[in-house]
């Protein structure tokens, strides 16, 4: 567009959104109309625009390249497009895509990346929402990413001279540790890590590999992070258990080979060692390997196990966090885990049962003002409130159970701890469950909001 003659025909709501446009796109622009909005006014005032203000007039047209009819008037934005294009020109008429030959779509911009959206003026809101949502998803450092390969492209051209290879390469160097270093926004060095790799290129080496330990979430697939979405999109195999969701594993890249590392609670599946040892030899065969976790890796995950071995073994890798359980099963519960009048501290504890009793200090589980998590509970439940009014705490103390949490089946049980376990027997509870204990589960009465919206 630079250098060439651009009208716009009207001076209202629909040629201020057009101006909007062509301005993101660099043009320069003349506005023919009477009269401007305040808008319009603005962007003369900043030099974007020129005004000519009259009516048009059929010669206005010559020697320029588009025209924009936009004044909110059909018929007249039709005799506008029937003499532009007259005139020879490229003509666009606002929301009548029957006149125009061409479109000026919406911009995501991160130059030198550029995504145009349209929706071939059919619906302007459709596109515009559309565009804000791949604004909000799109980092960024892809505008980064753009220019660090527009720098290298010449010479990474002339070392690998084979067309295919050199896709390789780009494909492992974007999708890669320098693809991920730059959208970590840890831009210092990337280009010193660039230059060492076409140095190091040599034809047919293989490419590094790397361990993804990724938080998946509660469970709702909307709760995971812009990080970990990008992650599992990329991956090249993925190994997942038991809690990762169904919704959050149709996230995961179709073509990734999938591993089930799943543990039963009696019934370890695969054992840890061999989990470990799995990510250590397909991240050393040069595959991105996600490890997908549900709730957050460091939080009763055994995510510090895995890594350890990486770290000893010098694999690369990284942790994602994702959001716990007791985050998600409070918030969607309606149960605040802290509450100036009820709760100054909480306590994430396992109630993991080992030879029918759990081991807890239990005297600082029953401290007042204080609300106790309690992961994998369900079949110490009867133990566990026994105990708890054993050391102390009242047996018309709250207490809350919720099962699948964030998941569109989520179940949540109040009770007392006199009370929770036979209604709990009672109805039959389904796995993965979590337990809230303290008065803020009295305030899920007034709080409760995701069961309510089904
Ligand atoms: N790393 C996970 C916890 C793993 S331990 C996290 O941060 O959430 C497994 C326990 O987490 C389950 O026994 C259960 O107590 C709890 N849990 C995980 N997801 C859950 C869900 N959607 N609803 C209820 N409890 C859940």
């Amino acid at each position: 567009m630079q250098g060439r003659r651009i009208i716009i025909v009207g001076g209202g709501g629909n040629a201020e959104r057009k101006a909007g446009r062509l301005i993101q796109y660099g043009a320069r622009v003349d506005v023919i109309a009477e009269q401007l909005s305040p808008t319009m006014q603005s962007c003369i005032e900043d030099n974007q625009l020129t005004h000519i203000a009259r009516a048009w007039q059929a010669d206005d047209f010559k020697g320029a390249t588009l025209v924009v009819a936009a004044s909110d008037e059909r018929q007249s934005d039709a005799e506008v497009g029937a003499a532009a294009e007259a005139a020879g020109c490229w003509v666009n008429v606002a929301n009548q895509p029957q006149l125009s030959n061409f479109l000026i779509p919406s911009l995501v911009d991160r130059s030198p990346i550029l995504v145009a959206i349209t929706s071939s003026g059919t619906s302007p809101v459709l596109a515009r929402l559309l565009t804000a949502r791949i604004d909000a998803f799109l980092p960024h450092s892809y505008s980064e990413l753009g220019k660090l390969a527009e720098r290298y492209r010449d010479q990474i051209r002339q070392k690998i001279g084979n067309w295919r290879q050199r896709r390789r390469f780009w494909e492992q160097l974007l999708n890669g540790r320098i693809g991920e270093l730059i959208l970590q926004g840890r831009t210092q060095n990337t280009d010193q890590v660039l230059e060492q790799a076409i140095q190091d290129y040599d034809g047919d080496s293989e490419a590094q590999g790397e361990v993804y330990l990724v938080g998946a979430g509660p469970g709702d697939p909307d709760l995971l992070s812009f990080r970990a979405l990008r992650l599992m999109q990329q991956c090249d195999v993925v190994l997942y258990d038991r809690l990762v969701s169904e919704p959050v594993m149709s996230l995961v890249n179709q073509q990734a080979e999938k591993i089930y590392v799943g543990k039963q609670r009696s019934d370890h599946a695969v054992p840890q060692e061999s989990i470990n040892q799995l990510l250590v030899t397909h991240a050393k065969r040069g595959k991105r390997v996600l490890r997908l976790k549900g709730g957050d890796p460091f939080i009763f995950g055994r995510g510090g196990e895995e890594i350890e071995t990486l770290a000893s073994e010098s694999v690369p890798f990284q942790v994602v966090p994702g959001i716990t359980a007791a985050a998600g099963c409070a918030s969607y519960a309606g149960i605040p885990l802290t509450h100036r009048d009820h709760a100054q501290s909480c306590l994430f504890v396992t109630g993991h049962l080992k030879d029918n009793s759990v081991d807890l200090d239990w005297p600082a589980l029953t401290r007042a003002q204080q609300t106790v998590v309690i992961y994998m509970g369900l079949a110490g439940l009867p133990f566990i409130c026994e105990q708890l009014i054993k050391h102390g705490l009242p047996s018309t103390h709250p207490i809350a159970i919720v099962s699948q949490g964030t998941l569109s089946n989520q179940q949540v049980i109040t009770g007392t701890l006199s009370t929770l376990a036979s209604l709990v027997e009672s109805e039959a509870v389904k796995a993965p469950t979590l337990i809230i204990v303290g008065e803020v589960v009295t305030l899920r009465d007034k709080l409760a909001w995701f069961e309510t919206r089904h």
